[in-house]
C-alpha cells in the first residue's frame, strides 16, 4: 500500500476510499483513508423514498465531532448521495476532493463472471444488470447506487466488490444442484453464496489469530447476523458454503427459513392457494427467528428464554441445532478442521449461542471456556480451552473495510491507467 507524499498532487494524494452498501431503501456509506486504514466518517441514510427518511452521519475525525441526525422526505437513492455528500463536505471531507481515489462499491450478486473485483464501466454494469433474474432483491438497488455515484463523480474510478466472489473456487460438486443439468443451465442456476467479503475477511483474520498463514489452516466461519451463512475455507479458499442461488438456503436466520424441504412451496401452492410471491415474503421475511418466536433479535430471545418462555427456547433450540449441522458437516467436508470462527451480531456478541453451538462436540475436538466465552471485545480472540485440538475463535468482521482495501489495492497504487480506461 502506497503512502502519499505529496498532498497537492491529485494522483499522488488520492488515498480516500468511499464505501457504498446501497440497499433498496437505504444507503450506508463509510469514507476510509487507505494511508492507515482509518475510518474518517460513516453514515447511514434510510427509508429512501418516504416521508420519514432519516440520515445519521457520524464523523470521525476532528475529535469531538458529534453523531448528526436529519428527518425528512429524502426522494431516490441520488438525493440520498447528494445529502451525504453534504455532511461529508461539512466535515472538510467532500466527495469533490482530489484525495479522493475511488468510490467501492458492494455488490450482492456477481455470478460466475466476477471472481474479483472490478473497475466498472458500462459492460461490467451491463452484465451486473444480467444477474438481475437470480438477484432480484438486491442487484437493482446496487446498480441504482453506482449509476447515482457514478454521475457524481464520472471521473473517479468506481469498484464493484462481490458478495459472491469468494465463493467462485467452490468445486463444481458442491456448487451445483442435483437437478436437470440442461434447466439448471438455462437458468443459470446454482450455489452462489453470499456474505463472501465477510467470510473472506474473517477467514484471513482468523488465520492471523493462529499465528498461521491462510494457506496453512482450514477454518469453518459461522456469519451470524440478521442474515446468516456458514462457509469451510480450506488453505485460504471457499470449498461450500450455506447460501446457495439466494440467500435463504442453509442457516436459520433472522427473518429467513434457511433449509427447507422445495416440496413446501408446491404444498403452500396447493393446499393454501398461496402465490409464488407471497411464499417468497413467508419464507424471507416472515420466518427463521421472527416466524418461531416473533422477535428476530437474539437479546430479546435470550431474554425471554432466562424468563422461561417456552417459544423462546425452542426458537433458540431450532437456530442452534442447525448451527451444530453446519459445523458437522463442514467438518466433514474440511477433513481436518483448524478454528471455527464466530462472527457478525450474533457472532461477536452472544455468548449463549456461542456455547449452545458447540457443546457435546468435544469429538469433533471442539470446546468453548466459558471465561473467554463471556469475555466483551472487538479484538478477534480465542474462546477454546487450550486442550483443544480445535480453536473457537471469536473475529468481529468488517465488510467496509475489506471493500475498500480490495477497491484501493485495485486502483491505488496507480490511478493512471484506470482513469485513463474509464475516459
Ligand atoms: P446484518 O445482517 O443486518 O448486518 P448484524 O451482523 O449487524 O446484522 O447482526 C444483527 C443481529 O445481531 C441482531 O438482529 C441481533 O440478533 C444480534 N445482536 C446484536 N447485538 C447483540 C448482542 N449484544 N447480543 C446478542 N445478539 C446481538
Amino acid at each position: 500500500m502506497t503512502t502519499p507524499t505529496t498532498e497537492d498532487s491529485a494522483a499522488a494524494g488520492a488515498y480516500r476510499v468511499l464505501v457504498l452498501n446501497s440497499g433498496s431503501s437505504s444507503v450506508k456509506y463509510q469514507l476510509l483513508d487507505m494511508s492507515d486504514r482509518t475510518r474518517l466518517a460513516v453514515g447511514l441514510v434510510e427509508r429512501i423514498g418516504e416521508k420519514t427518511s432519516r440520515l445519521v452521519h457520524t464523523p470521525l475525525v476532528g475529535g469531538g465531532a458529534e453523531r448528526r441526525e436529519r428527518t425528512g422526505p429524502i426522494a431516490d437513492h441520488e438525493a440520498a448521495l447528494k445529502a451525504a455528500a453534504r455532511e461529508l463536505a461539512a466535515d472538510g471531507l467532500g466527495l469533490d476532493s482530489p484525495r479522493l481515489a475511488a468510490i467501492g462499491h458492494r455488490v450482492v450478486h456477481g455470478g460466475l463472471r466476477f471472481t474479483e473485483p472490478v473497475v466498472i464501466d458500462d459492460e461490467v454494469l451491463k452484465e451486473i444488470e444480467r444477474l438481475v433474474p437470480v438477484a432480484p432483491l438486491h442487484n437493482p438497488a446496487n446498480i441504482t447506487g453506482i449509476r447515482t455515484a457514478r454521475a457524481l463523480r464520472p471521473d473517479l474510478p468506481q469498484v464493484a466488490v462481490f458478495d459472491t466472489a469468494f465463493h467462485t473456487t467452490m468445486p463444481e460438486y458442491a456448487a451445483r444442484y442435483a437437478i436437470d443439468t440442461e434447466t439448471a443451465d438455462a437458468h443459470r442456476i446454482r450455489r452462489y453464496g453470499f456474505h463472501g467479503t465477510s467470510h473472506a475477511y474473517v477467514s484471513r483474520k482468523a488465520a492471523e489469530l493462529l499465528g498461521r498463514t491462510p494457506e496453512e489452516v482450514n477454518v469453518i466461519v459461522l456469519h451470524l447476523g440478521n442474515g446468516a451463512s456458514a462457509s469451510a475455507v480450506a488453505g485460504g479458499r471457499c470449498v461450500e458454503t450455506s447460501m446457495g442461488l439466494t440467500p435463504l438456503e442453509g442457516l436459520v436466520m433472522g427473518t429467513r427459513s434457511g433449509d427447507v424441504d422445495p416440496a413446501v412451496t408446491f404444498h403452500l401452492m396447493r393446499v393454501a392457494g398461496m402465490s409464488a410471491d407471497e411464499i417468497d415474503a413467508l419464507l424471507n421475511k416472515k420466518s427463521g427467528l421472527v416466524g418461531l418466536c416473533g422477535d428476530n433479535d437474539m437479546r430479546e430471545i435470550r431474554r425471554r428464554v432466562d424468563e422461561g418462555d417456552a417459544r423462546a427456547a425452542l426458537a433458540f433450540d431450532i437456530y442452534v441445532h442447525r448451527l451444530k449441522k453446519y459445523i458437522g458437516a463442514y467438518s466433514a467436508v474440511l477433513g481436518r478442521v483448524d478454528a471455527v470462527v464466530f462472527t457478525a451480531g450474533v457472532g461477536e456478541n452472544s455468548a449463549p449461542v456461542r456455547e449452545a453451538a458447540v457443546a457435546g462436540l468435544e469429538e469433533l475436538g471442539l470446546a468453548v471456556d466459558a471465561d473467554l466465552n463471556a469475555v466483551r471485545s472487538d479484538e478477534p480472540r480465542l474462546i477454546s480451552p487450550n486442550y483443544a485440538r480445535v480453536a473457537v475463535a471469536v473475529v468481529p468482521t468488517d465488510e467496509e473495510l475489506e471493500i475498500a482495501d480490495q477497491t484501493f489495492a485495485l486502483v491505488g497504487r496507480d490511478r493512471g491507467p484506470v482513469v485513463q480506461a474509464h475516459n
